[in-house]
């Protein structure tokens, strides 16, 4: 039998969760979230859970900045402890001047510092970069807790949450969404959201569209914190946005990169295998920043993939020339930064046909 709703959305990763709590936040009362397995278990399940709003375009950069703003007022929302800890973030760069400080100058909440004034705020920090871009509005939080917390609350607000559901098919009838086909039924409603991470394609591909998406392959790191670490530690990143270290909950850290070449391998055929150059290269950008690290080892380590359309920018909105479809997806390594802004800006968009924030530099079919 045919379930009739408002909207759905397909995935529960960071985005589809964060989604999901603005739709029904926004008045949408039959909201459905359907998700192929557990809760969270795409990559999101595997970020790193970074919030910072050094991202590679102002449109980012101000989505980033919204979250921000949302992730700090935790309480409002939800009550009780928040999973974000604020620890303030920095780009460090061996260079003078890199090319995107000035936009992160301009649309950031960043400036340039000092390294001696990094050292300074943060004494177990080296000074030895030529070039430090600062934010103090930066943290991180554990990803899968933040999307469950989310989804919780959409639910007392009337979400209903399938998982072991996957959508198979978006049934649309003269350029109009009518619905979803999935394992266990038929759904039917007017508007559908696409937040299926790297599956997304395949939900698109027979309706004749493709985002053209691309995968990027990374590691994250995790290392115990050596004794010898006194003071509160930063976010470090350095200026191309290949490597990030992070401090950790329990006297732990953790750190990573990011390949900066697309690879073939799909996302169904993620291997666990974390090469020793890819470690050597995350340890040396960390013992860089952090002297004290030289001696430590890495306690456990996990490769993670993540997807953008080709131009490296997300794809956010309407499918033009389908009435009621939407996507967001390709948010790579900002997900979690931008998360509660893009569903506050998808809310807007299908509740009211237009959004406050002109995200049409991400437009699905651009
Ligand atoms: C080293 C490294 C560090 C990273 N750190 C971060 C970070 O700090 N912050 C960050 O945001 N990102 C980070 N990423 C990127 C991260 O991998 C993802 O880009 C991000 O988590 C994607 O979130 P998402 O919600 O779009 O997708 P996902 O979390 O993958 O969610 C998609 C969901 O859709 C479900 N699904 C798929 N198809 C269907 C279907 N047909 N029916 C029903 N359900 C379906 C999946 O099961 C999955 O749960 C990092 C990547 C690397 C390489």
């Amino acid at each position: 039998m045919k379930q009739i709703r408002d909207a759905i959305v397909i995935g529960s990763g960071i985005i589809g969760s964060a989604i999901a709590f603005a739709l029904t936040r926004a008045g949408i009362r039959r909201v459905t979230l359907v998700e192929k397995g557990p809760l969270v278990s795409g990559m999101t399940r595997r970020n790193a859970g970074l919030v910072h709003p050094f991202q590679a375009h102002p449109l980012l950069c101000d989505l980033a900045n919204a979250s921000y703003d949302f992730y700090n007022q935790w309480a409002i929302s939800f009550g009780g402890k928040s999973p974000f800890v604020e620890t303030g973030a920095a780009v460090v760069s061996n260079f003078a001047a890199p090319e995107r400080f000035a936009m992160w100058n301009a649309h950031a909440n960043a400036s340039e510092i000092e390294p001696a004034a990094l050292t300074a705020r943060y004494p177990n920090v080296t000074d030895q970069f030529r070039a430090v871009m600062f934010s103090p509005r930066a943290g991180y939080a554990d990803a899968v807790i933040t999307a469950q917390a989310l989804v919780n609350t959409a639910k007392a607000n009337g979400l209903e949450v399938q998982t072991g559901t996957q959508a198979k098919q978006i049934v649309v009838k003269q350029r109009h969404v009518q619905g979803v086909q999935t394992t266990t039924g038929e759904l039917e409603a007017p508007m559908v959201v696409i937040a299926a991470g790297g599956w997304s394609e395949r939900l698109l591909a027979p309706l004749g569209i493709s985002l053209q998406l691309r995968f990027r392959r990374g590691i994250v790191e995790f290392y115990e914190q050596p004794p010898t670490i006194t003071h509160e530690l930063p976010m470090l990143l350095d200026a191309n946005s290949t490597f990030f270290f992070r401090p950790h909950p329990y006297h732990m850290s953790a750190a990573g990169r990011v390949s900066l070449e697309s690879q073939t391998q799909g996302i169904e055929s993620l291997d666990e295998f974390v090469s020793a150059s890819d470690s050597t290269s995350v340890k040396q950008f960390v013992e860089a920043c952090l002297a004290e690290f030289a001696n430590v080892s890495t306690k456990r380590a996990h490769p993670i993939l993540y997807d953008t359309p080709k131009d490296g920018l997300p794809a956010l909105g309407r499918i033009a020339n389908i009435d009621g479809l939407y996507v967001a997806v390709g948010f790579g390594t900002s997900a979690f930064a931008v998360a509660p802004a893009v569903g506050e800006t998808l809310a807007q968009l299908l509740v009211d046909g237009s959004a406050a924030r002109d995200v049409s530099s991400f437009s699905p079919l651009r």
